[in-house]
């Protein structure tokens, strides 16, 4: 069916909404800001329909990362379903299917909504509303919202205004176009307290994620005259610092920051139970348009947008600086 953000698929999905009785909203493992925001603010638009909507997030993702815990979200289940045959899948935020960790959505008979702004989203869905144009998944959400006829409570304006501020950086990666801003203002008219949810987000940072910084900052290399900028932080890295697996969410950003940087990267090591192979999370994000980061991703089973992406790998740590290093060379001599 439709495979893209225009009008008629977005009616698709609306028509979709409408129809379903019975959902079930799911989003990307380690969910961020837009992934918990979009999933929570879905959730409660189809309850405020009158729909049986229940959230699935699997009891590995707890506890949620401390900033997003003020969100509350409705019902939620951390097993898919009895009754999952008769419910229409909502994905959000996800790119590919395997995003979300659960097997049970994986058969030809799930019916799934496939909602998202990633530009390489493989369209598993049933039906797919892929926007590329959107600053975060909530902005597609948010426009769904309208397509229902349903106005924002307040729980819905903050979910939905956390996907925004966390997916553009504030108002400041790229990605953001008026529409994020438009969105914004009707979201602060629906009740948002901006300062609140700045200070909520920002703020009250446990001293384990500043600990765990002080550690990546530490670790900081530079490659290539600083073309590349990369840390690694390994698990006795977290647990020197008393840090969760999600205190490392904008690390990125300051090695990103660095002049002359082109491509920032960070290798976080996984807790590996004893027998089984470690694996590495990487995260990548690009400075400027020479460099197509989700391409790096792609080529190792990764994904993401163009200045953000990443990947897992059972490659060791001089390995993958290697790949990245080769990489991001061939872009840029494409490029120049
Ligand atoms: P992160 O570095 O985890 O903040 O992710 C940056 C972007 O890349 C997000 O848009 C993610 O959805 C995407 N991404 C990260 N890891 C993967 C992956 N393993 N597969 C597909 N997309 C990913
Ligand atoms: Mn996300
Ligand atoms: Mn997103």
């Amino acid at each position: 069916m439709s495979t893209n953000g225009s009008a008629s698929a977005r009616d698709a999905v609306v028509a979709e909404l409408r129809a379903a009785r019975k959902l079930l909203i799911v989003t990307h493992e380690n969910p961020d800001g837009d992934a918990l925001g979009s999933l929570i603010a879905m959730q409660r638009i189809l309850t405020q329909l009158g729909k049986d909507a229940v959230a699935f997030m699997a009891a590995a993702e707890f506890p949620l990362p401390p900033e997003y815990e003020f969100l509350t979200i409705g019902e939620l289940a951390s097993e898919p379903p009895a009754d999952l045959g008769e419910r229409t899948i909502v994905f959000l935020d996800c790119g590919n299917l395997e995003r979300n960790p659960a097997e049970a959505f994986r058969g030809p008979e799930a019916h799934i909504l496939n909602i998202d702004h990633h530009h390489d989203n493989t369209r598993f869905g049933t039906v797919n509303l892929v926007d590329e144009s959107a600053s975060c998944t909530a902005e597609i959400v948010w426009g769904l919202m309208h397509g229902l006829n349903v106005t924002p409570t307040q729980a819905i304006a903050e979910a939905l205004y956390v996907g925004l501020i966390t997916d553009t950086g504030r108002f400041m990666y790229e990605n953001t176009g008026a529409r994020a801003h438009v969105m914004a203002a009707e979201l602060i008219e629906a009740g948002v307290d901006v300062h609140e949810i700045y200070r909520r987000v920002y703020e009250g940072v446990p001293f384990g994620k500043l600990a765990l910084l002080a550690r990546a900052l530490a670790n900081v290399e530079r490659y290539d005259g600083g073309v590349l900028t990369l840390s690694a932080l390994s698990v006795e890295d977290f647990r020197q610092a008393d840090a969760l697996e999600s205190f490392s969410e904008g690390v990125i950003d300051h090695l990103r920051a660095v002049q002359g940087t082109v491509v920032a990267a960070l290798v976080r090591e996984r807790d590996a139970a004893a027998g089984d192979e470690t694996l590495r999370k990487v995260s990548l994000r690009a400075s400027d348009d020479r460099v197509d980061v989700s391409e790096i991703a792609r080529i190792q089973g990764g994904g993401g947008h163009r200045q953000a992406a990443g990947f897992t790998t059972a490659m060791a740590q001089e390995e993958i600086v290697e790949f990245l290093r080769e990489a991001v060379a061939q872009q840029l001599a494409a490029v120049t």
